[in-house]
C-alpha cells in the first residue's frame, strides 16, 4: 500500500490527468455534425439521461456527440430489472450505461449484445488505455470470461469510506484513553454502560451502535472474523488466491459468539437489526450513543449539528483497536470500480465515434466536467485546483447532491476525483483520515469474477438461498437464538449441503482465468 500523505494522496488523484495525452489540436471535437447516440441510463437519481443537464449539454458542445434518452424501466427502481426489460424489448439503443449494468453486459457481451471495446480502445481511446494500462489489475477485473472489456466503469477515487467513531467527551468524563485493542475496548463498553458518561443518573447509554443492520456484524473484526470480502456486504473473499466466503470460517464462528456475548451484556443496541436508518441521528443527538462505524464525512458532520444541541459533543473517527491476536486494520474501504458505467451496443453503427466520445470523458477537460460541472458556474481554477463556487460549498445542502442535479458525478463511465470530495470533508474527518493514513490499515478486495453462462447457472441456482441461510444464522445466533459453537458442525454440514462447494468450485475456476492464478 501506498503511503501518501494527504495532501499528496488529494494530488495524487490527479495524476492521470497530468499524463493522460490531450488531443493534438487542444480541443475535444469528435465530429463536425452533429451526431445523437441513444443511450438506456437507469440510476438511482433520475432513472433516465437527462439531456438538458448543463453537464450534458457542455458535452455535446465540446465534442458534437449528443446523447438522447431511451431509458427502459423507468417506472421500477431495481436496475437489474430495467435492464431485463431493456433486453427482453429487443429494440437497443446505442449505448447501455447506469447502475449495476456489469453483469448483464458481461454475460450477453460474449453474446453478441455488446461490442467489445479492447480494439476501439488500443485504436481510438487514448486516454482510457493510459488510465487502464496504469492499472491492469482493474482491466482484469472488468474484462468478461472471453477476455474482453465490454464496459467502461465509474472508477471511484480516493480510500478511505467508514471508519470507527467514538464518543471522546464520554472518554474524557469518564477519565479513560481511547481503547487500542479490543481488552481495552470492551472495557470502554462496559464504562460506557454502567458509569452514565451522559451524566444524566440513567443507565440508558447504548455503547455500540449502528443505523445499518448489515454493520451490526462488523465488530467480529476484532476477533479476525471477516464480514465481507469487498465493499458489497456478504461478498466472498480471496485469501493467498483461494476463494473462500467469510461466513464459513473459525475466525467467523469466533467473532459471533463473542458479538452474542457482547449484546446480551448490553454493549450492542438492543434493537440493531430493527432501529433503522435513524439511529445515528436519535441516538446522538439524544446523547445516548457511544461507538459506532460509519462514513468519515457524513458522521464527521455531527460535531457541527449537534454543537448547540448536546453540551462537549466530540464524536471523533480513531484507530480500529487491535484485534485479538494483534492485527489491526480496517476492513471497509473505498472499491476501486464499480459495476455502473457504459457500453456499446451492437445495434450502435458508430463504435468509432462512441469511443472516442467515452473517451471524452477521461480527457482532463471531460474528467473536470464529470467531476465539478462546468468552470465559472460551478467550480473555478485556483492555482490549477478545480474548487467549487461558494453558492456550491456554502449552500448548506451536500454537494454531491448538488452535482447530480446538473449531470456531474452521475455513474457514467468516468474517473471520479477526490479533490470534489475533499473540499467538503470536515476538519473533524481530515484529521482521522490523516490519522488512518499513519497505518497500513486497508486489505486486498475481491473485485469479482465474470462467469460463463454454466458457471452463472451453478452461482444462481444456489448462491440467493445460501446467503439468505447464511444471514438468518448469523442474526439469530447474536441475537441468543442458538449457540453458534454448538450448532457449528451442523451449520457447516448445511452449508455444504446447500452448494457451498459448487459456488466455491465455479468462482475459483473463473477467479483463476480472469486473473491468471
Ligand atoms: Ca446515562
Amino acid at each position: 500500500m501506498h503511503k501518501l500523505t494527504l495532501a499528496a494522496a488529494a494530488l495524487a488523484t490527479s495524476a492521470l490527468t497530468a499524463t493522460a495525452p490531450a488531443f493534438a489540436d487542444g480541443h475535444q471535437r469528435i465530429v463536425d455534425d452533429q451526431m445523437d447516440l441513444t443511450v438506456h441510463f437507469h440510476w438511482r437519481r433520475s432513472k433516465g439521461y437527462i439531456e438538458d443537464w448543463p453537464v450534458e449539454l457542455a458535452a455535446c458542445e465540446a465534442t458534437g456527440v449528443c446523447l438522447k434518452d431511451a431509458t427502459a424501466g423507468k417506472n421500477t427502481d431495481n436496475h437489474e430489472e430495467a435492464m431485463n426489460l431493456l433486453l427482453a424489448g429487443g429494440n437497443m439503443p446505442d449505448i447501455v450505461g447506469g447502475q449495476r449494468i456489469k453483469q448483464a453486459i458481461n454475460e450477453y457481451g460474449p453474446q453478441g449484445a455488446f461490442v467489445p471495446l479492447n480494439d476501439l480502445i488500443d485504436e481510438h481511446a487514448p486516454n482510457i488505455k493510459a488510465w487502464f494500462d496504469e492499472r491492469p489489475e482493474l482491466r482484469q477485473a472488468i474484462s468478461a470470461w472471453d477476455g474482453n472489456m465490454y464496459y467502461i466503469p465509474y472508477l471511484p477515487d480516493g480510500k478511505y469510506a467508514r471508519a470507527w467513531f467514538i464518543r471522546q467527551d464520554w472518554l474524557d468524563n469518564l477519565g479513560l484513553e481511547q481503547p487500542n485493542n479490543i481488552e481495552e475496548l470492551e472495557q470502554v463498553l462496559i464504562a460506557f454502560r454502567d458509569n452514565d458518561p451522559n451524566g444524566n443518573g440513567v443507565k440508558d447509554e447504548i455503547p455500540y451502535f449502528n443505523r445499518t443492520k448489515e454493520e451490526a456484524l462488523r465488530p467480529i473484526n476484532f476477533w479476525d472474523g471477516r464480514t465481507s470480502g469487498s465493499d458489497t456486504y456478504h461478498d466472498f473473499m480471496v485469501v493467498d488466491g483461494q476463494i473462500a466466503h467469510p461466513y464459513a470460517t473459525e475466525n467467523y464462528r469466533e467473532g459471533v459468539k463473542n458479538l452474542a456475548r457482547w449484546y446480551a451484556e448490553g454493549l450492542v443496541d438492543p434493537e440493531i437489526y430493527t432501529r433503522g436508518s435513524s439511529a445515528r441521528d436519535y441516538l446522538l443527538s439524544e446523547n445516548l450513543g457511544g461507538f459506532t462505524h460509519d462514513w468519515f464525512a457524513s458522521t464527521s458532520g455531527y460535531n457541527v449539528s449537534l454543537k448547540d444541541k448536546v453540551e462537549g459533543f466530540n464524536f471523533i473517527p480513531f484507530l480500529p483497536p487491535e484485534t485479538v491476536s494483534g492485527a489491526r486494520f480496517q476492513e471497509h474501504r473505498r472499491i476501486p470500480i464499480k459495476p455502473d458505467g457504459w457500453a456499446i451496443t451492437h445495434a450502435n453503427e458508430n463504435p468509432i465515434e462512441t469511443i472516442k466520445y467515452f473517451d471524452f470523458w477521461f480527457t482532463e477537460e471531460g474528467s473536470l466536467l464529470a467531476n465539478f460541472g462546468i468552470e465559472g458556474e460551478h467550480y473555478t481554477m485556483v492555482e490549477g485546483e478545480p474548487v467549487y463556487t461558494s453558492a456550491i460549498l456554502d449552500s448548506g445542502r451536500a454537494v454531491n447532491s448538488q452535482m447530480y442535479e446538473i449531470g456531474a458525478q452521475a455513474f457514467r463511465g468516468y474517473p471520479q476525483d477526490y479533490r470534489y470530495e475533499w473540499q467538503w470533508t470536515r476538519e473533524s474527518a481530515r484529521k482521522g483520515i490523516e490519522l488512518y493514513d499513519t497505518q497500513d490499515l486497508l486489505l486486498d478486495q475481491f473485485l469479482g469474477v465474470a462467469f460463463t453462462e454454466d458457471e452463472q447457472a451453478v452461482y444462481d441456482k444456489h448462491w440467493p438461498s445460501l446467503r439468505t441461510y447464511m444471514q438468518e444464522r448469523q442474526q439469530a445466533w447474536v441475537l441468543g437464538n442458538g449457540d453458534i459453537e454448538a450448532d457449528w458442525d451442523d451449520y457447516v454440514a448445511q452449508l455444504e449441503n446447500r452448494g457451498l462447494n459448487d459456488v466455491l468450485e465455479v468462482m475459483q475456476k473463473a477467479y483463476n482465468r480472469q486473473y491468471g492464478g
